[in-house]
């Protein structure tokens, strides 16, 4: 048995588990961490949100980390031409017909 952790499943409460049960991961973008186990009495996957530090601490025991990152966007289409004032009117929403939505907005002008 290598290094052992303590863990809390949801059901079993507080459990030993070798290191090698538990995997983390990392988001790149935004730093969102996470761990997850599967629970030596109950055999069910737990995942916990986790600081980056505990994460770390986990690594450098020999947990196996996974670091990924937010899909990129599709590249956008290259606008060829300048925009003329017809194609802005086109983009424009059409004018606000609805009172009960538009007294909010009155509202909120000085
Ligand atoms: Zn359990």
């Amino acid at each position: 048995m290598g290094n052992i952790a303590r863990v809390t499943c949801k059901t079993c409460g507080d459990q030993i588990v070798d290191t090698s049960a538990l995997r983390g991961r990392v988001c790149e973008d935004n730093g969102h961490c996470e761990y997850r186990f599967t629970c030596p009495n109950c055999d069910s996957v737990t995942v916990r949100h986790s600081e980056r530090r505990i994460i770390d601490l986990l690594e450098s025991n020999g947990v196996c980390i996974d670091k990924w990152e937010l899909p990129r966007s599709l590249p956008v289409a290259q606008i060829t031409t300048d925009l003329t004032v017809i194609d802005v009117a086109d983009l424009a929403p059409p004018p606000q017909t609805d009172t009960k939505l538009s007294e909010p907005v009155r509202y909120l002008k000085p």
